[in-house]
């Protein structure tokens, strides 16, 4: 069956929503996502646009930066020190990848880990690696989610995920770690790809090579989460699981896009929310 990632996400972002509207009732607040774009990637821009849209939807008060892909890091850094101080923004975005002069580790430090919505200061990624409360990256608790969405219990399972970086790989292994799953994780020097992918019940793929992953390789009945976001020269995007294939093999299978992609936004919007509630806590 397919896993659809779109209709897990309104679900999730009409819960959200609803929230919004009881903390302006209540408390008069607004949530504010401080959002900071760097040059003029087309990539970026339109993952920007999709995010100040859905902000809109449930009522977030998103505030764009844009800045000319000659800015120094020094500026970048005041700017960031700004969205820190500044009372009615609550979550911090910094969309990826920054420009080559500018180091993103110090940019993300910067970022205070209370306004760290993405979850990538390492504080937060600390806090998971430690089983805290933290803030948890968007794309991993998306991937927990639609998990959960198809009852589906890492518990005792195998678990494979295919890729290694801070944002998707390394955290989503935690996450699952966390859930009791037992966890093998594969990168690029893997010895035997398709063996560690046969024995996978639920099996996580964020490489970002298209089809990389053949359907024939895949366990009959796992559970298969496409990360992968491949532009193809057609224009269209395709994952990095060969999907008519695997699906045959798969009990349940993410698409792309409508499957990884809707969810990771909606979490930005959760965290952002839970950010605004945090900093009312705070204020007491
Ligand atoms: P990175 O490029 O940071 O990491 C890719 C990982 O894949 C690396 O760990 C790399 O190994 C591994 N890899 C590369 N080639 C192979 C191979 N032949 N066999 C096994 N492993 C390999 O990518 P991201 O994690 O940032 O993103 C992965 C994909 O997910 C991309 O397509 C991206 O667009 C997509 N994505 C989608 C999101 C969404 O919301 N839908 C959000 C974030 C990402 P090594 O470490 O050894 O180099």
């Amino acid at each position: 069956m397919i896993i659809d990632g779109k209709a897990v996400a309104r679900e999730v972002q009409k819960e959200i929503k609803e929230e919004i509207e009881g903390l302006k009732r209540r408390w008069g607040m607004v949530p504010g996502l401080g959002v900071v774009l760097v040059g003029d990637d087309p990539a970026s821009h339109l993952y920007v646009r999709l995010k100040e849209k859905s902000c809109k939807e449930v009522g977030i008060q998103s505030r764009e930066h844009l800045l000319p892909a000659s800015v120094s890091e020094k500026e970048l850094l005041s700017l960031i020190h700004n969205l820190n101080q500044d009372k009615e923004i609550h979550g911090i975005l910094v969309q990826l990848p920054l420009p080559a002069h500018i180091r993103s580790e110090k940019i993300l430090e910067a970022v205070s880990p209370q306004k760290d919505v993405d979850g990538f200061h390492p504080f937060n990624q600390g806090m998971l690696l430690l089983g805290g409360e933290g803030f948890k990256p968007c794309t991993p608790m998306g991937i927990m989610k639609l998990l959960d969405s198809i009852g589906c219990d890492p518990k005792g399972k195998n678990v494979t995920v295919v890729g290694r970086s801070n944002i998707v790989g390394k955290p989503v292994a935690l996450m699952l770690l966390a859930r009791h799953a037992t966890v093998t994780i594969c990168h690029s020097r893997t010895a035997r790809l398709k063996d560690e992918v046969g024995r996978a019940d639920i099996l996580i793929v964020a490489i970002g090579k298209a089809g990389l992953v053949r359907g024939d390789w895949i366990k009959p009945g796992a559970v298969v989460i496409d990360v992968g976001s491949n532009r193809l020269p057609s224009g269209k995007f395709a994952g990095d699981v060969e999907f008519e294939s695997a699906k045959e093999r798969a009990s349940w299978i993410s698409p792309v896009p409508g499957g990884v992609g809707p969810m990771t936004i909606c979490m930005l919007l959760f965290n952002t929310l839970r950010a605004a509630k945090e900093s009312l806590q705070r204020e007491g």
